[in-house]
């Protein structure tokens, strides 16, 4: 199953990202789905299920976006709304996706040791906001 393979690199994605920071756990997790991605949420969240056992994801909830199709005109960058023709009406160049077809690791919540275990200004609970990554 192809969500199989991407929420095991997610789940690396996540713990890598743990390890760096010494997070002792995960509280949340959030991906954005582009509806084009092939990627069926369900299949994601359950295969999600399955891996988090026994990981430092064990208590974490997966939230899920999906993001619509967004296409645009590669010459005058105008946004041509989905369901018309893929065709920009004043360059008539094709569409190009803008956004749709992507599978992004949009956020990790986690908990970190606190400041002074750490020696540094930040409060014992964090969150980290993860840059937006391909997964
Ligand atoms: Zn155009």
């Amino acid at each position: 199953m192809h969500e199989t393979s991407l929420v095991s690199a997610l789940m690396q994605q996540v713990e890598a990202a743990a390890m760096e920071l010494r997070a002792s756990a995960v509280h949340r997790i959030r991906v954005r789905i582009g509806e084009l991605a092939g990627v069926e949420p369900q299949l994601f969240a359950s295969a999600f299920e399955l891996f988090r056992e026994r990981t430092i994801c064990a208590a974490a909830r997966l939230e899920i976006v999906t993001a619509a199709a967004a296409w645009t005109c590669p010459g005058c960058g105008a946004a041509i709304a989905p369901g018309q023709v893929l065709r920009c009406p004043d360059c008539a160049l094709p569409a190009r996706l803008a956004s749709g077809d992507e599978i992004i690791l949009e956020r990790i919540e986690m908990e970190v040791p606190a400041a002074r275990d750490r020696g540094r200004n930040v409060p014992p609970r964090r969150e980290r906001t993860m840059e937006a990554t391909d997964v």
